[in-house]
């Protein structure tokens, strides 16, 4: 795993910023201080690095990530951004917002990162040691909180490394985090502007400049002006990527007419096989399944398959999430989120 072997500890000097840089273009795990929380930093457009940051967290799910960028000008290179998000940019970046967008047609950031929607959240951060790595390394940099899953949000180096250490390839020591507090997130793929977590900038302040913003209920459904009931079911904003055709997971048989998501030596008799890993290996698995699924998907209908089976994932490491992903796109449609 990347992250094997002892982690360095950076000083966030010359030296250490290029050493830090050099490792994430390397694919390699690099946790840095934000004015939010510290991250966990990895190549965003490098789908192992990505499957590597929630195997080092240890996280059961493959929820969405954030993508950091040092300046509105890349990150608006990687998503559709339209007014709102450039007055929203112009006023609070770099800064503790963070902005879900659609994704560019050519966005290079791995599908894992955005755990399989078509959006992409962005954020330019503040903190002048965030800022120098990412324009340094030159890359989009996906960080979620650097803890393990479950645990606290680090706001020191010290933190990140009782909770990670041995786990990623570096700390780049950035100091105390100012903020402690994770970035607001605010919605704009749809018409209306929705905040789906309340963080570092105040609600308040969003609406002064852009006007009504909806919110989401406890029953996860957006609510407030402009919001139509029924025109997004209940979580549809964070539910993931289904496929079209239906999906059977833990085969041991292929079906007639059925496309094959394999792991491992592939089972006979499939219309169309697609590979997660050969060798059994969970990261690549991980960074290979929303591909997959989307590829197999795509040919399948084309191919007029009835459907996509897939070969049993053992539930350890990477492979709980991978199976908590494929579990819901089995899921009658509806009761998948
Ligand atoms: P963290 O990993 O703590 O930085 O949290 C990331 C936050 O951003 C979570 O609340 C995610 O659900 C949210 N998020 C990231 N990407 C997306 C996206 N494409 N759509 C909706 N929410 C997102
Ligand atoms: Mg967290």
């Amino acid at each position: 795993m990347s992250g094997a072997g002892p982690t360095e500890m950076l000083r966030p000097d010359g030296m250490g910023l290029a050493r830090a840089a050099a490792l994430l273009r390397a694919g390699r795990l690099v946790a840095f201080g934000t004015e939010t929380v510290y991250g966990l930093g990895g190549d965003a457009t490098n789908p192992e690095a990505v499957a590597g940051i929630y195997e080092a967290k240890g996280r059961p799910r493959f929820n969405p990530l954030i993508s950091h960028y040092p300046t509105a000008e890349a990150a608006f290179r990687d998503v559709r951004a339209g007014e709102l998000a450039r007055k929203l940019a112009e006023a609070f970046w770099p800064g503790p917002l963070t902005l879900v967008l659609r994704r560019a047609a050519a966005c290079p950031v791995s599908l894992l990162a955005s755990a399989g929607l078509e959006t992409l959240a962005v954020r330019v951060p503040s903190h002048p040691v965030a800022r120098a790595l990412l324009a340094e390394a030159g890359i989009a940099v996906v960080a979620p909180s650097a803890n393990r899953s479950g645990g606290i949000s680090p706001t020191t180096a010290a933190h990140v490394m009782a909770e990670l250490e041995g786990r990623i390839a570096a700390v780049l020591d950035s100091g105390r985090s100012a903020v402690g507090l994770e970035s607001t997130v605010l919605d704009l793929s749809s018409e209306t502007p929705v905040l789906l977590r309340p963080g570092g900038v105040a609600l308040e302040e969003l609406e002064r400049l852009i006007g009504p913003v909806g919110r989401i209920s406890a029953a996860g459904i957006p609510t407030g002006p402009g919001q139509h009931p029924g025109l997004r079911s209940p979580g549809l904003l964070l539910s993931h990527y289904a496929p079209t055709l239906p999906v059977r997971v833990n085969v041991t048989e292929v079906a007639p007419n059925e496309m094959l998501l394999a792991f491992g030596p592939p089972l006979d008799g499939a219309l169309t096989v697609y590979q997660l890993s050969e060798t059994g290996d969970l990261r690549q698995a991980a960074a290979r399944l929303f591909e997959g699924l989307r590829w197999l998907d795509g040919v399948g209908l084309r191919q007029g398959a009835r459907g996509i089976a897939v070969m049993t994932v053992p539930a350890e490491g990477l492979g709980l999430a991978i199976n908590d992903r494929l579990i819901r796109a089995a899921a009658p449609r509806g009761k998948a989120e």
